[in-house]
């Protein structure tokens, strides 16, 4: 049996691999251990192995496991960011829980989170999740919105705006696959080399996952989402 450890250095070779294949350093591209569905003894044992950042997509479970993780005193505390949808209902959680959101699709969440966003704590660290291939019942604003989006979130004091997510659809060739996360990774750049205010802190392209992290890497990645790739298969509940 693989236990979470190795799964962690497995996932880290992987990287480190698709960085050198992309030229890239193999220190550019940060991981992100997907936990979902997985409980807070998962997210110790990976903790315990040096892994620092965390990402939930569903507010109350993982809201639950940030509890359950801070009153573990006796280990390093992760890093934890939301990945999943963000009704208008749950901003609050969010805003007074996570360090990262990076579902923020568009502006009336935007808004909310940085209200609600406890003044004690350091600013949310945000990026704009962007849909550049799917429908209109996708999550993510346009590649067209996502430049004005960026901008009305600098401007938002408890938020501080430091990339572009997607969750682009499997493709069914890795060459079309890499050309969507490209795509995503051409609307990365537009808002970097816009020369809008703000973006001191833009660093973060959260792309990739188990599947497809070296195309990911290869299109520019910094952050891939990982997780059955750490944690093991997922049996999903009801949604
Ligand atoms: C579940 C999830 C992941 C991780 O997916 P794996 O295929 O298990 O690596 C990454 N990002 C998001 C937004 C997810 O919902």
């Amino acid at each position: 049996m693989t236990t979470i450890a190795e799964n962690l250095q497995q996932i880290h070779r992987r990287m480190a691999h698709a960085c050198d294949a992309a030229q890239r350093p193999q220190d550019s591209v940060a991981l992100l251990a997907v936990s979902k569905t997985f409980g807070a003894d998962a997210v110790r044992e990976a903790a315990l192995a040096g892994q620092r950042a965390f990402g939930e997509n569903y507010i109350q479970e993982g809201v639950d496991k940030i509890a359950q993780l801070r009153a573990m005193a006796d280990m390093p505390q992760p890093v934890w960011h939301c990945i999943g949808p963000i009704q208008s209902n749950k901003t609050r959680l969010v805003a007074t829980h996570f360090d990262w959101v990076h579902t923020v699709d568009r502006l009336k969440i935007a808004q909310r989170l940085s209200e609600q966003r406890p003044a004690a704590l350091a600013p949310l660290q945000v990026c704009v999740q962007v849909n550049v291939d799917g429908g209109e019942t996708k999550s993510g604003c346009s590649p067209e919105e996502a430049l004005a989006l960026a901008q009305a979130i600098t401007a938002l004091p408890q938020l501080q705006l430091r990339g572009v997510m997607s969750i682009p659809d499997p493709q069914p060739t890795p060459e079309a696959m890499l050309a969507v996360h490209q795509r995503v990774a051409a609307v990365f750049a537009q808002i970097r080399d816009s020369g809008l205010p703000g973006l001191d802190a833009f660093d973060t392209l959260s792309l990739g996952m188990t599947d497809d992290l070296e195309l990911a890497v290869a299109a520019g990645s910094t952050m891939v989402r990982v997780g059955s790739g750490v944690f093991g298969k997922r049996s999903y509940p009801a949604a």
